[in-house]
């Protein structure tokens, strides 16, 4: 039991909850050193979502509602620490929710899909028993897809997503939006939108924007996509970075 007192509480929370993601069999032993990079970059954030990973949220909802065939790739640590907000965002975007994990195993996917199924979301793709293809024909794990699923999806949501898998998918047609903490990453510099952000907070923040601007005119969606560019963003969010000098 985590004291509520404790100056570090939220982190330590969020820790308990990957431990328990561990233990309960769904969640690979080098996700939690994935998850301990993040914390080191969210420290470096103030734990806060910064303007830049805003102005990214705006661009990556504007994308989504835009799109005809949104898919939301999870794995393991999203769905540790995020599973309620991905299941309301998908609801919002009428996005579909994708299994992806790194290191596959069929006891993994089936945990995860059982979750899924827990909470009254049945439709999840990328189970055991999906039909599964390559994304531009390499047959290699990493380009596996849903058929109904990222394989003929337009944008791609992926949090978390490993740099190979995002390099893969900057070679086709499919826009990526990613959210990862690390600006410096392969996912970060290959995405077309990269929200440098901590999922816990970007994944329910995107739900209240996409919400307000649903109900816009497309060409406030198309305006706000014109206006943004990664690359700047990108550098910018590599700018929200503090560190605290001592005195
Ligand atoms: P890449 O594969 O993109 O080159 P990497 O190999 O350094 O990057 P991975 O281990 O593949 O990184 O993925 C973990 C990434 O997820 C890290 O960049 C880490 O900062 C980020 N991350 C971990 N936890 C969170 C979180 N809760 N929210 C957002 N990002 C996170
Ligand atoms: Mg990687």
């Amino acid at each position: 039991m985590i004291n509520k007192n404790h100056p570090r509480y939220e982190s330590l929370l969020l820790r308990e909850k990957i431990k328990n993601a561990y233990k309960e069999g769904y969640l690979a032993e080098t996700a939690m050193i994935a998850h301990g990079r993040g914390e080191a970059f969210d420290y470096l954030l103030g734990e806060q979502t910064s303007y830049p990973a805003k102005r990214a949220i705006y661009a990556a909802v504007s994308l989504l509602l835009l799109s005809k065939n949104p898919v939301i790739s999870v794995n393991g640590n999203t769905v540790a620490l995020a599973i309620d907000d991905i299941i309301d965002l998908a609801n919002t975007l009428n996005a579909k929710i994708e299994i992806n994990l790194f290191y596959r195993s069929d006891e993994r996917v089936d945990k995860i899909a059982e979750l899924f199924k827990s909470k009254g979301f049945t439709e999840i793709l990328g189970t055991n028993d999906d039909d599964i293809k390559y994304i531009n024909s390499i047959e290699n794990p990493r380009a596996s897809a849903s058929s109904s699923g990222i394989y003929s999806a337009d944008v791609v949501l992926i949090p978390l997503e490993d740099g190979d898998r995002a390099e893969l998918l900057s070679k086709t047609d499919k826009k990526t939006i990613t959210i990862d903490l690390n600006p410096l990453s392969r996912t970060s510099m290959k995405s077309n939108i990269s929200i440098v952000d901590n999922i816990i907070r970007a994944i329910p923040f995107m739900n209240k924007i996409a919400k307000d601007l649903k109900v816009q005119n497309i060409s406030v969606l198309k305006d706000i996509l014109i206006d943004y560019s990664n690359e700047d963003n990108l550098k910018d969010s590599i700018g929200s970075f503090k560190i605290k000098e001592e005195k």
